[in-house]
């Protein structure tokens, strides 16, 4: 188990009751620690970098309160600045444009986009009492396709028909058309995957787009993404323009620092976490939570 970082900071910092403001060279040290804490947490280095020198402008000089000691002031500002850089604000899936509207699912193979697709289905059938069209854009991976299907007998929400041939940018078109003439509130369009970025990727997934005029692009990574997060995030966003992000495998061992990494790169909004691999295990994403996750 990681010490948390309230202890750390303790040991470091509680000997200064008394002693008026934080100094620069306290502040210094308390922030190794917090610097320690969000790497364990996988937060990426750059965005540690600019979130240490965030609550260093906070933390120097401010006056160490009587009634609390210097380290639960120093988690406190810490915590607060984490909330902030998180998005205070909770933000769901926005429906709220002209039916049928179109949600295009992108991330990495295996990130959980299929399941995914599946949860955001069964929860807008279920709660919001849409009616839902699923699409497989994966033509590289047939069993991608039939596992949509599969999804959609087990949750009991429609899936656009396979057809063999098919380009994703023609099944995309077709679904959206599918969509209208059934009477369809929502299309939900599960892309192909790739286990890296690359360029035909991005050029898929940019096509696709212009192709089905998404509202929302939601991309997909695993909690257990790690440094790589920055990239991933900031690559489908240039090159696609993402809506905002899900987080999946939350219910795993990750603090869950991609989170932090992928807001602060992109500044979209986290909007759904995955936690577990049962199609109602879908949750809003609530800052508080991950923050005291992430500082453990
Ligand atoms: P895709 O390649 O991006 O479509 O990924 P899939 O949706 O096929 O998911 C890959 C694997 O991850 C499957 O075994 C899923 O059951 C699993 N998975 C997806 N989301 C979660 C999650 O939130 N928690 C856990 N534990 N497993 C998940």
């Amino acid at each position: 188990m990681f010490e948390s970082l309230q202890e750390r900071l303790g040991a470091i910092l509680n000997g200064l009751t008394g002693r008026g403001a934080l100094s620069e060279a306290d502040v210094s040290a308390a922030l190794r620690e917090v610097r320690r804490a969000l790497l364990e947490a996988d937060v990426a280095l750059e965005v540690v970098r600019s979130f240490t020198d965030r609550v260093r402008e906070k933390a120097v000089g401010a006056e160490v309160l009587k009634s609390i000691k210097p380290g639960q002031m120093v988690v406190k500002i810490v915590h607060d600045e984490l909330i902030e850089m998180l998005g205070s604000e909770s933000s769901s899936v926005d429906l709220n444009a002209a039916a049928p509207v179109v949600i295009m699912m992108v991330g990495l193979q295996g990130s959980g986009k299929t399941t995914t697709t599946g949860k955001i289905a069964l929860r807008l059938t279920t709660r919001e009492r849409k009616k839902v069209l699923m699409a497989s854009l994966d033509t590289r991976r047939p069993a991608a396709q039939e596992q949509l299907r599969q999804l959609g007998v087990q949750t009991n929400v429609d899936t656009l028909p396979i057809i063999a041939g098919q380009s994703p940018v023609d099944i995309a078109a077709r679904a959206v058309q599918a969509a209208k003439l059934g009477g369809h509130d929502v299309v939900i369009l599960d892309t192909a995957g790739r286990t890296h970025i690359d360029e035909p990727l991005m050029i898929e997934m940019a096509e696709i787009k212009r192709k089905s005029n998404p509202h929302e692009i939601l991309l997909v990574a695993d909690a257990l993404t790690g440094q790589d997060a920055v990239n991933l995030a900031r690559n489908f966003d240039d090159r696609v323009g993402i809506t905002g992000l899900v987080l999946t495998r939350m219910d795993g061992d990750g603090r869950g620092g991609a989170a932090l990494s992928m807001r602060a790169v992109t500044g979209k909004p986290v909007k759904l976490i995955g936690a577990g691999e049962k199609m109602t295990e879908l949750e809003e994403f609530h800052p508080r939570r991950i923050a005291d996750r992430i500082l453990g």
